[in-house]
């Protein structure tokens, strides 16, 4: 299972990804910045390696966060830009993706797009990795 939910994030994530949404789209407008994934489970996440679509394996990625009891808390999310008529922006390079990620990069957060390999429409948690969020 893959999802978008933003309630699927997790809470110290979520002021930040709603501040990211409003700034990239007051930038934007009339395109729009849309989370595409929030939470993925195991099964999913190693699809997504197996596609490379993700350089993490099941269990590896900040996309498979949960809480002690199992509820969905992803500590980084992956957006899109659409423009006007819906169509979905698939050009990484695109200068809205690198746009949005210094935005989530002002927020002192992680983007990416400033990975060895590159992954343009990702941001996550500068401290994702701490086990007390
Ligand atoms: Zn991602």
């Amino acid at each position: 299972v893959a999802d978008a939910k933003f309630d699927d994030l997790c809470l110290a994530i979520q002021p930040l990804a709603q501040e990211f949404l409003d700034r990239v789209n007051a930038q934007i407008a009339p395109a729009i910045c849309k989370i595409i994934v929030t939470w993925r489970d195991a099964d999913a996440q190693g699809a997504a390696y197996d596609q490379g679509l993700s350089s993490a394996r099941a269990g590896q990625s900040p996309h498979n966060c949960m809480l002690d009891d199992g509820t969905p808390a992803a500590r980084a999310f992956d957006f899109g830009i659409f423009e006007e008529n819906g169509n979905y922006v698939i050009n990484g390079d695109d200068p809205r993706y690198t746009n949005a990620g210094q935005i989530w990069k002002s927020l002192n957060q992680t983007w990416g797009g400033d990975f060895t390999h590159p992954d343009f429409d990702h941001c996550e948690l500068a401290n994702w990795r701490e086990t007390n969020l």
